[in-house]
């Protein structure tokens, strides 16, 4: 049976990348520092509901690492967050901000609850509640939220407002980002992290990363997920000139070989809540879009979406990951195997806190950048992070010998290292500048 426990799939993830980062001193001691959460907080928040009934909901914020900077990372309202989904988010929150360079830990929290039964009123007592409990754990310097599932804009005013009001006299808007523009949010945040998928895609193409997919232009795309994620990534690829061919949400799929009109599919998802049952579409059960024959494929919805289950039926050339964690340790080897590369969430995923970066830093300092500077720059983050991951990965497979030799040594298991994968090589560097600050920094005291 494959463990999908998502904190244990995060730890696999971090060992396939441990044989490659440069043997130090105490090196145990290193990775297990390295891995493990810094701080975790549970809580209980009992919020009085719209029928007079009092419901206790369980609220997580795990801060995985701030070597450096403060940790930031998204909250998310679903019913099934826990306390280890939580922990693997804040860890690959870490990963990513090292990945992309920019001066950040990582973090994530959560509220176990179902946001589609929670009136709005209801969502704003209990953000209020979660944010006063959390206090000053987080902070523009500590610790700073932003969206993630079933969060949004709205959710991140009132985490904003409630803090201010915690905190009066002080500029506390960088305390969250992902806010509305009206109240210091940054343009491009909304479709950030999309536009930083298509970025890296759009790169790797362009440098022949992927001979089976010469041009983004005419690809065929099927993206699990019509959410921020998932539904700025259609507007964004078929912007480009690829044809989306199929998309999907919670309900359901839907599958048109000749390419789905948006326009319609929005209207659909406007009118009835989901994108099933556009006219002259297929449909599709959730899981069976992953499956779909496509060029690429962008998981776009949750964690342990590609198996070991469904890792064999994959019928695409490309896999890149918009949601966090949504294709296994044991999937990846399948895919590997099958010569379907896989672009690891820690980079493809990382554009929305790229333009949480640059909204703190406008906050702080009192700015507005303009729409054309933030594509600009989140373009270039995104291109030096690819170059990163692929320099490394061709580094490491040069040396793939040398480093069996080493690990052998240092650990008596004389097993080759099995050949790095996007991945892993994404790990490596992320995990070796987190590795840096920290001997840099000293342990303290
Ligand atoms: P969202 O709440 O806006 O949308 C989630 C979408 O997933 C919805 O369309 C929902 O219907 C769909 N969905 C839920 N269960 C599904 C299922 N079983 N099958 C198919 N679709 C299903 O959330 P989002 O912000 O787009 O986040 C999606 C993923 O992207 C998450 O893994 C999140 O962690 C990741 N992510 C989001 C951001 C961000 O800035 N919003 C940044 C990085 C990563």
């Amino acid at each position: 049976m494959e463990d999908l426990d998502f904190a244990h799939v995060a730890r696999r993830q971090f060992d396939r990348a441990a044989p490659f980062i440069h043997p130090l001193e105490g090196w145990k001691g290193m990775a297990e520092m390295l891995f493990a959460p810094e701080r975790i907080i549970r809580l209980t928040l009992p919020v009085v509901l719209d029928d007079g009934y009092i419901h206790n909901f369980e609220g997580y914020r795990v801060l995985h690492d701030n070597v450096r900077g403060p940790g930031k990372g998204g909250i998310r309202y679903y019913p099934e967050v826990d306390e280890s989904e939580v922990i693997a988010l804040a860890t690959l929150m870490t990963w990513k901000c090292a990945l992309v360079d920019i001066p950040f830990g990582g973090a994530k929290g959560g509220i176990r609850c179902d946001p589609k039964r929670l009136s709005k009123n209801e969502q704003r007592r209990l953000t209020r509640r979660f944010i006063a409990a959390l206090g000053d754990d987080i902070g523009p310097h500590t610790d700073i939220p932003a969206p993630d599932l079933y969060t949004n804009a709205q959710t991140m005013a009132w985490i904003y407002d409630t803090y201010s009001m915690m905190h009066p006299g002080t500029n506390n808007l960088p305390v969250v980002t992902g806010k509305p523009l009206d109240l210091g949010g940054s343009l491009g945040r909304d479709s950030a992290t999309a536009q930083g998928l298509y970025y890296v895609l759009e790169h790797l193409v362009a440098i022949n990363a992927f001979p089976d997919l010469p041009s983004l232009v005419g690809a065929e795309v099927a993206i699990q997920g019509y959410g921020n994620a998932g539904r700025n990534a259609a507007r964004i690829f078929s912007n480009g000139g690829a044809k989306i061919v199929a998309v999907s949400d919670s309900r359901g799929g839907i599958h048109d070989p000749n390419g789905l009109d948006l326009g319609l599919v929005d209207i659909q998802k406007e009118e009835t809540g989901s994108v099933v049952g556009v006219p002259g579409t297929k449909e599709l059960a959730p899981r069976e879009l992953l499956t779909v024959h496509c060029d690429v494929l962008i998981p776009a919805a949750l964690e342990n979406q590609i198996t070991t289950a469904n890792a064999g039926d994959i019928d695409a050339k490309v896999v890149i990951e918009a949601a966090n964690g949504p294709t296994t340790p044991e999937a990846d080897d399948i895919l590997a195997e099958r010569g379907i590369p896989v672009v690891p969430d820690i980079l493809s995923a990382s554009g929305g806190v790229v333009v949480s970066y640059f909204e703190w830093t406008q906050n702080l300092a009192n700015e507005q950048w303009s729409e054309a500077e933030v594509q600009e720059r989140l373009r270039a983050k995104m291109r030096t992070a690819a170059d990163s991951m692929m320099a490394t990965r061709a580094a490491l497979l040069d040396k793939l010998g040398a480093y069996s030799d080493a690990w052998a040594e240092r650990t008596g298991d004389d097993t080759p290292l099995p050949r790095p994968t996007l991945r892993t090589a994404a790990h490596v560097v992320a995990v070796q500048r987190c590795r840096r600050a920290t001997e840099q920094r000293g342990i303290w005291p």
